[in-house]
This record gives structure tokens, sequence and C-alpha cells, in this order.
């Protein structure tokens, strides 16, 4: 009788990576017998050592599975399909034979071992960002067989990314990261479950998301995200594995963890956007997010084993170029809105809001989009166009007739520009740029507006053809 048999995923790397075999054979036993012929160290993984199928091994005839029929010895119809299946990994905890060699160096640590390994299998960690901190991290977890990783992004490859996100690579660019990751971390561990949420994380969506992991691993770049995964981990009672990179700076905590402080205990109110720049705006040494990442899959690993001393209570700096860790310890702040002795939030608020202090709230700077850009430039509208972009950016991109005037420059030459003008000011995502509006509006320049998004915006909405970076 002919039969085709189906060889899971994790078990081709015995096969050739086959996925499908054809025999001709009678009963199972026959035709497993004939595979391991061919593919010797196919047996040990299937039958275990009284020559019956391993208690994590089912093999399905057609529908059935022959455990319910006559085991090994169950017959073959002619043109069969015959599926040999693996227990789902997430949620049971032994440890199949593979997992024995692929963790072995885990399970030779006393301190982890068995026990912890499994710890990790029944394990679902949230990844919140998966940049350049959320790379290493979700690596490393996959790799440490964490049985459920969940990615939260919503943007996609980009090549200024790959200076640091080590997940991706030149056939990624224009792909959804997430999808990417689920990708990369399955091939890197077939026995682990990744779940994708191509979304932002939102005041809608947080509690839902996180509400069926363990802990969290914040990647995110932006202060409305941190609070917003502060909140929702405290309100739910899931660790908040943190970390940020600045330049060549980097920070790591644990937060709301066992009645230590959260992230709120330690910055009670955003800082004023003067001070806030992204990677984008001022740069991140790439090498710098695969250490705070790592730090970050470290603490989540300790909690979910149990073992060494975590982060909580202790916050972690890092200064690249000095090689320098330094550390200090947080509390608790019993006056916390959200963890302290006396709370007044209670559900998830309005972050981008939040992070939006009232100083500046009058003071937005007047903005223009792209598409009206474009219109005005097409009437012939009389604009002085500002790049405040560094020399290396105009080389990537740039718009015609423009005035190249670094941003820490324009103090110095102001009188390159007159006053009576109207002022388009750009840079590449609109922060730098809107920082220099409010200079030039300070010094008496009256009709200046920002564009919004920037020079990545134009490219977006306008130009196909220009490099987004
Ligand atoms: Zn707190």
């Amino acid at each position: 009788m002919s039969a085709v048999i189906r060889i899971p995923f994790p078990l081709r790397r015995f096969t050739d990576n086959r996925s499908f075999i054809d025999t001709d054979a009678n009963t199972v036993h026959e035709a497993l017998e004939s595979i391991f012929d061919k593919f010797p160290k196919l047996r040990q993984q299937l039958i275990d050592e009284n020559g019956q199928l391993r208690n994590l091994v089912n093999i399905f005839i057609d529908q059935d599975d022959v455990k319910n029929r006559g085991g090994l010895k169950t017959s073959l119809p002619d043109k069969c399909k015959m599926r040999i299946t693996l227990a789902d990994t997430v949620g049971n905890s032994d440890l199949l034979l593979p997992e024995l060699t692929r963790y072995s160096r885990h399970l030779l640590l006393p301190e982890v071992g068995e026990t912890g390994q499994k710890k990790l299998k029944a394990a679902k960690v949230l990844i919140v960002g998966a940049g350049g901190l959320g790379c290493p991290a979700a690596l490393y977890l996959a790799a440490a067989g964490v049985g459920l990783l969940g990615i939260v992004d919503s943007d996609v490859v980009e090549e200024s990314n790959l200076q640091r996100q080590i997940l991706y690579n030149i056939d990624d660019i224009g792909n959804s990261k997430a999808e990417c990751a689920r990708e990369k971390l399955s091939r890197l561990n077939p026995f682990i479950e990744v779940k994708v949420y191509n979304e932002v994380l939102t005041s809608q969506n947080a509690l839902r998301i996180i509400k069926s992991y363990d802990l969290v691993i914040d990647g995110t770049d932006n202060f409305p995200t941190r609070y917003l995964v502060n909140d929702a981990c405290v309100l739910l009672g899931k660790p908040n594995c943190y970390g940020s990179v600045y330049r060549f700076e980097g920070q790591a905590s644990l937060f709301g963890y066992k009645n230590g402080p959260c992230y709120r205990c330690l910055v009670p109110t955003p800082p004023s956007p003067e001070r806030v720049s992204s990677c984008a705006e001022a740069g991140v040494f790439g090498v710098l997010p695969s250490i705070i990442g790592s730090i970050q899959a470290t603490e989540a690993i300790k909690i979910i084993t149990g073992i060494g001393n975590t982060l909580s209570g202790r916050f972690l700096t890092f200064d690249a170029l000095c090689m320098d860790f330094h550390e200090f310890m947080i509390q608790r702040d019993d006056r916390c809105k959200i963890c302290g002795d006396d709370p007044s939030i209670f559900e998830l608020i309005d972050y981008q809001q939040f992070c939006r202090p009232e100083s500046t709230k009058e003071t937005v700077v007047p903005e223009i989009n792209p598409i009206e850009l474009k219109q005005r430039l097409e009437k012939g509208d009389s604009i002085t166009m500002l790049d405040v972009r560094e020399e290396f950016e105009i080389k990537i991109s740039n718009l015609k007739n423009a005035i190249h005037i670094p941003m820490n420059s324009v103090e110095d030459r102001l009188e390159e520009l007159n006053p009576q003008d109207e002022f388009i000011v750009y840079c590449s995502i609109g922060l730098r740029s809107a920082r220099i509006c409010n200079l030039l509006k300070e010094r008496g320049f009256n009709n200046v507006l920002n564009l919004k998004g920037g020079i990545n915006a134009w490219a977006n909405d306008v130009d196909p053809d220009m490099i987004i970076y």
C-alpha cells in the first residue's frame, strides 16, 4: 500500500528538510521502519525505549489518531496520508527530545535545569516595539525557549533601521516588522509560538493585548507609549521590563514587580518636548540597544525562572562611550498616581495629551502638510524653504531651492534670513524644525510654518522616488 508521510517542521532537520516522504507499507509500524531506514536519527525522536510512540508524538491516518485504533499495528489504506504531529508545545511544558538537545546548556545550569526550562516553555512574554530594543530581546527570548512571544509593532522595515535592528535584512525593507520578526523567530526556534499584533498599542487595545501575557518588555521609543505600557502593566499587575536608549546612553529597570516602583514613581510628569528627542532626531549608537535589550531579556528570564536578583527597585544606566555601568536605588512613591497608596488613575488615559505639557499647548507651531505645500509651490507662491538638517541628510533627500542651515547654526546665521519672508521650515520628521520655528518667532519672524512630518512625509505623500530614512 502506498502512503505519504508528512513530517512536522521541528523534525525536518532529521529528514534533510523533507516535509513529505512516500512509502510502501501495510502498517504504521512498517511505514515508520521504512523512513527510519532512510533517516535513522528520526527513530529516537518518535519511538521510546519500549518501542512505543513517545508520549508527545501523535500519528494520524487521514483524520484518525492511531493511538485510538491499533497503535503501531494500525493498517494503512492504500494512498492514505499519514501525518506525524508533535503535541502542542505551548501550554504543555513537557520537553520534547529535540528540546532537551536544544536547551542542553540551560539544563546543565542547576539554577535553570529542566524545571526552569519548563517554566520558560510555559511562559508568555509580550514585546512592545520590534525596534532596536525589541529585536535583541525577542531573539534571546525565542532562543531561550519562551513558549509564547507576542510582538506589537505597526511599522515597516526601513533602511535606516538596519544599523541596529538585527532581526531584519535588506530583503525585509518595506515589509511589516512584526511579520518579519515572526518569520525570523520561528526559524530560530520552531518550538515556540510567535503571535503578531500589527497595530499601534493604544489606550483602547493595551489592556486586552497585555492581559494574556505574564510580563512585558517595553521596547518603545516615545513617552506616550512608555506611560501607556507602564499604566497598563500596573493596572493588570504585570511586571514591566523597561529599557530606553539615547545616543550613547541606555537605561534599564524593572517596574511594577513585587510592590516595587513603577515608571510613574520615577517620572511622574513627562519631560517637556524640548528635552525629548527620538532616535530619528538625536541618533543612536547602533550597538547600544542590543546591550539594553539583552538586559531586558535577562530580567524577563530571571522573573520567569525565579532566579537571581532582579532590577526591581534599581535603576541601571549605561554609558557606552565610557563603558560605565552605574545604578541607583529607587523606591515606590506612595503618592504615585497609579501604584501609590491613594491612587487616582484607575483606567488608561489619553497619553498623547498627557505628554503635551500645558505650557506648550498654546504655543503649538503652525504647520503645513506636504500636499498643501506642493499646491502652494505649484501656484508659484513666494515662500522661503529652510532645511535645518545636517549635511549628510541633504545627500539622502533634498527639496529644490531650499536654504540649508543645520539646526545648531541657525541662531548664529540669522542675518542670512529676511524676517519679512514667509518661511517653511523642515527637517527629517518635523521635530527639529518645530524648535527652529519657535526660535524664529522669538526673533521677530512672523510668518513661519513647520512642514508636518518633515521631508520624510513629503517623500511619502508627494514624491515616491525620494528616499525615506
Ligand atoms: Zn508608581
